[in-house]
């Protein structure tokens, strides 16, 4: 099955992204265009969306000025998949605790911007993952911690703090599961999610 998926790309890692969408699509068997979504139109296309990090109220204000923010509230209301990752997470989750954020609200969680202290401002940890058999080699870079969550799961903690939920059709990570060569959590988010209408295999 050929997918559409669409990455968020008003600010931040995009490539990345797009990397990491196409190498877990090939390992579930299915091909993937992916489209870099700079204007209003294009959501509706895409089977799968990723939300990058950046900078959340830079992306906030673009995604709202742009028309994106109601398209990806639509896609979530849909059942399709949308993985948001660091500043993605934040602008996803139902409170950001930040004015300059207008969140989507499509993650039932509130966050906590730049939680991880000065002196681990960025750091690597090996991280326990619900539904990976082996840790994920997850990269924060100021990355917010997962505060109080409503109907969202939590899939990992770090700290004694959530650093990745889902809630339905939507996977948020604190951190960037993009800058490895590790697709896993692509995989976890796009296809291994029974709340999502995307097969999970292909069958060839
Ligand atoms: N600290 C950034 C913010 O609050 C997020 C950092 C990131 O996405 N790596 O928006």
């Amino acid at each position: 099955m050929s997918l559409t998926a669409g990455v968020v790309a008003v600010q931040g890692d995009v490539s990345e992204h797009a990397t990491a969408i196409e190498r877990a699509a090939r390992s579930h068997g299915h091909e993937v265009v992916v489209h870099e979504i700079r204007e209003s139109g294009v959501v509706p296309d895409c089977d799968l969306l990723a939300m990058p990090g950046g900078e959340s109220t830079t992306i906030s204000r673009l995604i709202h000025g742009e028309g994106i923010a109601p398209e990806i509230r639509d896609h979530v209301a849909a059942g399709k998949p949308l993985l948001a990752t660091c500043a993605g997470l934040i602008v996803a989750s139902s409170d950001a605790g930040d004015d300059r954020v207008d969140e989507l609200g499509v993650i039932d969680a509130s966050v906590e911007r730049n939680a991880f202290g000065r002196q681990k401002d960025s750091f690597e940890a090996p991280l326990t993952v619900a539904g990976l058999d082996d840790p994920f080699p997850a990269v924060f870079i100021r990355a917010p911690a997962i505060d109080a969550v409503g109907t969202a799961d939590v899939l990992a903690t770090w700290d004694d703090r959530p650093v990745a939920v889902r809630d339905g059709p939507v996977v948020g990570t604190a951190f960037h599961p993009e800058l490895t060569t590790d697709s896993r959590i692509h995989g976890l988010a796009f296809f291994e999610n029974d709340a999502t209408e995307l097969p999970l295999e292909e069958s060839r």
